[in-house]
C-alpha cells in the first residue's frame, strides 16, 4: 500500500496546488483590476466631460452680460462725460444681482476701474488700475475677452468676461463681468468628486480639495515666480510644489499619485482658455475589488484543493480496505492451495507406492505364469543332464574315456542354458530402477519374445518378427522396456484366445532419431468400451483375477519416462496394433532391414 506522502504530495502536484493557490488568485486579480480599470476609465471620461460642459456653460451664461452693459447708454454718455458715478454704479449692482455674476464694472480707456456693482463694498474695485488684464488688453483691440484668474482684492479665482464700449466705433472703455468659480468647487467636494483645474503656469487654481489650492503641480523656477507676481495673477500665495507621480498602466489608464493616494488620472484642456481640468479617481475601490476577487478566488480554490484532498483521502482509505480485505481473501486461497498441493502431492507419493507395489504385483502375477514355463524349461536340461551323467558313469565303467569329455561339454552347456533361465528369472523379479543407461531395442525385445517363448507355444500363436541388423540404441531402463514389451506380447495372446490362427507381430524400425516398436496381432481389437481410455488405470476387459486393468497405464508412463509416445489403433481387418515411439539416443541412418 502506498504511504500518505507518497500519494499526494509529490513535486508536480506541490508546484500545480502552489501555482493553483497563488498563481490563479494574482492572475484572476490582474484580470479584475484590467476590467475594472477600464470601466473606471469609462467613468472618469464621462464625468470629466460633464464636468467641462459645467465649466463652459458657467462660461457660456455670462457671454452677454459685458456686452449689455457696452450697450447702455447711461453707460456710453457717463464714460464720455463723466459726471456721479453713483446711478451708474447702482445700475451694475441692479444687473449684477439679476444675473447672478460675482461682480460687474466698467474701466476707462485708462484702465482705472471707473465704476462697479461693489462700490458700495469695504473692497470697491473703482479706482483700481487693472489695465495689465489681459481681458482688458483684448476688449481695448475691439474683441471680447475671456479670462481665468484670480482676483486681485480677494484672491478669489474667477472667469472675467469683457466687452469693449464703444461710441461710433471708437472703444471709450471696458465692460467686465467676473464669475465667481468657488460655487463650482463647492458642489464638486460636496459631490464627493476630486476635480482639479490647473493654468498655464500648472497652478491649480480650482480644486475640491481646498488643501491643494495655488499649489503648481510642477515646481516653478524663481524667474516664472517673478513674472506671475508681477502680472498679479495669485498675489496672496506661495504656489508651493504639490508632490505629485504619474505613470501608464496596461497602456491606457494614467495613474497619479499624490501623497499617500493613488488616483487614475483623466486631463484635458477647457476650450477656448489655456486652463486644464483634470478629474482623479481614487483607487481605494479598485484595490479593495482586486483584493476582494483575489482572496474569494483563493478561498474557493482553497476550499476545492481541501475537498479533493479529502475526497482522494477517502477514495484511498476505500481503496486500502478493499486492498486489505483482497489480501486476506489470496492469502486465505493461498493457504487453501498450499494444503491441496500437500495434499495432491501425498496422494501421488501414496499412488506412487502402490503404483511400485503393482507393478511388483502384476511381475510376480507374470512370474507364476512363467513359473510353469521355467519348469519346463529347467526339466528338460535336468532330465537331458541325467541322463547325460549316467552315460558319464557307464562310461567311466566301461573305461571308455575318450567318449567322457564330449558328453560332459554337452553337460556344461545344459548347465548354461538353465544358468540362462534363472538369470532372467531373477532380472525380472527386481524392482525397478531409475536407471539412464544406453541399450539396443533388439536386444529387450529379443528378451522379452524370449521369456514369453512358453506362452507363445503354449498358445499355439505364431510370431512375425523384423528388426534392423544394427544396434539399436535408446536410453533408459532395459528391465522396464522389456516389461513393457511383454505387457503388450501378453495382452496380444490374450485377446487371440478365441482367434483360429493367432498371429503377433513384431517390427522394430528407425525413422531420423526416432525408433518404432511396432507389435499388432490378428484378434478382436481393442474393445468399445475401452477405446480412448485405454491407458488410463483399471481399464479392463478381464476376468478378475486375470487382469487388474494396470499393464497399459504403467507401460504407458514408461515410455513417457523415456521421452517417448505410446499410440493404439485398430487395425482393418481385425486385430489391434500399438506403436511405441522412443528417442535414439544417437541418430542414426534409417535402416529398416530385418
Ligand atoms: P489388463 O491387461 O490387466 O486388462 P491392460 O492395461 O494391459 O490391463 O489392458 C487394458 C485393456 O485393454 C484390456 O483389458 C483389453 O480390454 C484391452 N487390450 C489390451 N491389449 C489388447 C489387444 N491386443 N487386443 C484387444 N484388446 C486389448
Amino acid at each position: 500500500m502506498k504511504g500518505f506522502n507518497e500519494t499526494r504530495f509529490n513535486s508536480p502536484t506541490v508546484v500545480l496546488g502552489i501555482f493553483l493557490l497563488i498563481g490563479l488568485p494574482f492572475i484572476v486579480g490582474l484580470l479584475v483590476q484590467y476590467d475594472y480599470l477600464q470601466d473606471l476609465e469609462q467613468v472618469s471620461e464621462e464625468r470629466l466631460t460633464l464636468y467641462e460642459m459645467t465649466l463652459d456653460s458657467e462660461l457660456r451664461k455670462y457671454e452677454y452680460l459685458p456686452y449689455l452693459i457696452s450697450e447702455n447708454g447711461m453707460v456710453t454718455n457717463f464714460l464720455n462725460r463723466g459726471g456721479e458715478g453713483v446711478p451708474i454704479n447702482r445700475f451694475l449692482k441692479r444687473v449684477n444681482t439679476i444675473a447672478e455674476s460675482s461682480v460687474v464694472y466698467i474701466i476707462g480707456t485708462d484702465g482705472i476701474v471707473r465704476a462697479a456693482s461693489n462700490w458700495d463694498r469695504p473692497n470697491a474695485f473703482i479706482g483700481l488700475d487693472l489695465g495689465f488684464r489681459p481681458y482688458f488688453k483684448d476688449a481695448m483691440a475691439g474683441r471680447q475677452g475671456t479670462f481665468f484668474g484670480v482676483g486681485i482684492t480677494r484672491g478669489e479665482p474667477g472667469i472675467y468676461i469683457s466687452h469693449p464700449i464703444k461710441d461710433q466705433d471708437k472703444v471709450i472703455g471696458v465692460a467686465v463681468a467676473k464669475i465667481a468659480l468657488s460655487p463650482l468647487e463647492h458642489l464638486w467636494k460636496e459631490g464627493g468628486e476630486t476635480l482639479l483645474v490647473t493654468d498655464s503656469n500648472g497652478v491649480i487654481v480650482l480644486t475640491s480639495r481646498p488643501s491643494w489650492k495655488y499649489m503648481t503641480l510642477t515646481p516653478l523656477d524663481a524667474g516664472m515666480i517673478r513674472e506671475i507676481h508681477a502680472r498679479e495673477h495669485y498675489p496672496k500665495y506661495q504656489l508651493q510644489h504639490l508632490p505629485w507621480r504619474s505613470r501608464t498602466r496596461f497602456g491606457f489608464v494614467r495613474e497619479a499619485t499624490i501623497g499617500a493616494e493613488r488616483f487614475l488620472l483623466n486631463t484635458r484642456g477647457i476650450p477656448g482658455t489655456d486652463w486644464r481640468i483634470s478629474y482623479l479617481t481614487p483607487q481605494g475601490p479598485l484595490w479593495e475589488r482586486t483584493l476582494g476577487v483575489s482572496l474569494t478566488t483563493f478561498v474557493v480554490l482553497g476550499l476545492a484543493v481541501l475537498t479533493r484532498l479529502f475526497l482522494r483521502e477517502r477514495r484511498q482509505r476505500q481503496i486500502s480496505r478493499q486492498q486489505a480485505v483482497e489480501a486476506n481473501h489470496i492469502r486465505d486461497i493461498n493457504r487453501k492451495l498450499a494444503q491441496e498441493v500437500e495434499e495432491r502431492k501425498r496422494t501421488e507419493h501414496e499412488l506412487r507406492a502402490a503404483q511400485e507395489e503393482l507393478v511388483q504385483a502384476g511381475k510376480l502375477a507374470a512370474l507364476g505364469e512363467m513359473a510353469t514355463a521355467i519348469a519346463h524349461e529347467l526339466n528338460q536340461p535336468i532330465a537331458a543332464t541325467k541322463t547325460y551323467i549316467a552315460s558319464c558313469r557307464l562310461m567311466l565303467r566301461r573305461n571308455k574315456l575318450e567318449d567322457l569329455d564330449p558328453t560332459l561339454i554337452k553337460v556344461s552347456e545344459l548347465g548354461d542354458r538353465m544358468a540362462k533361465v534363472t538369470g532372467q528369472l531373477k532380472s525380472f523379479a527386481r524392482r525397478t530402477t531409475d536407471k539412464n543407461i544406453e541399450f539396443d531395442l533388439r536386444q529387450a525385445i529379443k528378451e522379452a519374445l524370449n521369456l514369453m517363448k512358453h506362452q507363445f507355444l503354449v498358445e499355439n500363436c505364431d510370431l512375425k518378427l523384423s528388426m534392423p541388423g544394427q544396434p539399436v540404441l535408446v536410453r533408459g531402463d532395459r528391465m522396464r522396456m522389456e516389461q513393457v514389451l511383454i505387457n503388450l506380447f501378453r495382452n496380444g495372446l490374450d485377446a487371440l484366445q478365441e482367434t483360429p490362427s493367432p498371429l503377433i507381430g513384431v517390427r522394430l524400425s528407425v525413422e531420423g532419431d526416432k525408433a518404432t516398436i511396432h507389435v499388432w496381432d490378428n484378434g478382436p481389437g481393442i474393445a468399445k468400451e475401452v477405446g480412448k481410455k485405454i491407458f488410463e488405470p483399471f481399464v479392463t476387459t478381464k476376468k478378475e483375477g486375470i487382469g487388474v486393468g494396470l499393464g497399459l497405464s504403467i507401460s504407458y508412463k514408461i515410455v513417457k519416462e523415456m521421452k517417448g509416445d505410446f499410440r493404439v489403433a485398430n487395425r482393418e481387418p481385425c486385430g489391434a496394433e500399438f506403436y511405441v515411439h522412443l528417442p535414439l539416443s544417437k541418430p542414426q541412418q534409417d535402416d529398416n532391414r530385418s
